[in-house]
């Protein structure tokens, strides 16, 4: 893929998902501002990459104004795990809303293109199957998942008003459960617990029956997507669906991680939390057709990654 060197600011660039990205953007020659709270970020994730010369950390908040010479924004800032976004919720709805605005603020001022990392959640409990970019949802406006749910909803909204309005130029993604090393032993999503869980030889939190399903992405293809994004021509800011669309039950992915990792430790069930989303994959004609995108990593070989990922981080 052609690419021209571009100072970006990555928010949310010392969490998972962020890290990676800024890593990648300083490869393909990119001057990078990397902002980041620290919530539920490490600095641990980005601290190969503070003697680069190409790039500048920045501990604040994204809803604290700031000015930077950018072209291209990727709002990565929020807590993703349900564990993490539903311990504040009121500051995540912040982060998602305030956060949202201030970037939008700075693109606009800028006249730098904005990225959003928005969610499947906006689907909610979904009553379409697989999710096309089309669907509105099934969201409980007033659940555990609201803060998060509704947060990114009204953030999509800014964002195509301030494409309306203000001609601000946008690209809003939507992404499908991704995972991969530098995840935190203590995320909470599925896949970190499950292999934590499996390396210390404990049983898998399996919730529910284990029969709802997800749809996991390998970290490097999202990346993947969020580049051929930003690098697609204007008309294309989407709403646009980005994941795995292989489709797996949380029984099925525990008996995966067991016999990766080979654990003793069995499956221990446990309540399925309030508005747990039944069944989720995405339709992703729209990516295949506009970035010509595909994941290329299955789960097996990914996991295989994650696993060697952890055994590495926990010691084991
Ligand atoms: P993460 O929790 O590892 O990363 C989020 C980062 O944002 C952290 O470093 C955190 O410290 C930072 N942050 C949170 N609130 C902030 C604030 N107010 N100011 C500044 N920084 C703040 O999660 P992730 O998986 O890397 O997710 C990154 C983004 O992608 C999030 O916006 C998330 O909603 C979105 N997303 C991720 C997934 C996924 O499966 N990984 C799926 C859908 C959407
Ligand atoms: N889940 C589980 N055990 C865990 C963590 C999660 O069975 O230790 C289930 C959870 O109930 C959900 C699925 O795995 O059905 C994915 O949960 P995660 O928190 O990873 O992401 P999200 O629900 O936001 O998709």
């Amino acid at each position: 893929m052609q690419h021209d060197a571009k100072r970006s600011l990555v928010t949310g660039g010392a969490g998972f998902l962020g890290s990676h990205l800024c890593e990648r953007l300083l490869a393909q020659g990119d001057e990078v501002w990397c902002l980041d709270n620290l919530s539920s970020g490490r600095q641990a994730n980005i601290a190969h990459l503070l003697e680069h010369p190409r790039f500048h950390w920045l501990e604040q908040d994204v809803c604290t104004p700031v000015e930077l010479p950018v072209q291209a924004i990727y709002n990565l800032a929020c807590p993703a795990s349900p564990v993490h976004y539903q311990a504040d919720p009121v500051a995540t709805t912040r982060t998602c809303v305030m956060g949202a605005l201030n970037m939008l603020e700075l693109a606009r001022r800028q006249g730098a293109t904005i990225l959003q990392a928005s969610t499947s959640e906006v689907y909610g409990d979904p009553l379409q199957h697989p999710q096309q970019e089309s669907y509105w949802g099934h969201v409980n406006p007033v659940g555990l998942r609201s803060c998060y749910d509704e947060g990114k909803r009204c953030a999509e909204s800014l964002f195509f008003d301030y494409q309306r309005q203000y001609g601000v130029a946008i690209k809003v993604v939507r992404i499908f459960n991704t995972y991969g090393p530098r995840m935190r032993a203590d995320d909470g999503r599925v896949v970190s617990n499950f292999i934590v869980q499996a390396l210390r030889g404990e049983p898998l939190s399996l919730y529910g029956d284990g029969r709802q399903t997800r749809s996991f992405c390998y970290v490097d293809d999202l990346l993947e997507g969020l580049l051929r994004m930003m690098a697609s021509p204007p008309s294309c800011c989407g709403p646009l669906n980005l994941g795995n669309p292989d489709e797996f039950s949380m029984a099925e992915l525990a008996a995966q991680v067991i016999a990766l990792t080979g654990s003793q430790g069995g499956v221990r069930h446990a309540p399925l939390p309030a508005d747990d989303p039944r069944q989720r994959q995405p339709d992703i004609s729209q990516a295949r057709a506009w970035l010509d995108w595909q994941p290329q990593v299955r789960l097996a070989s990914g996991l295989a990654s994650t696993v060697a990922y952890f055994r590495k981080e926990l010691a084991l």
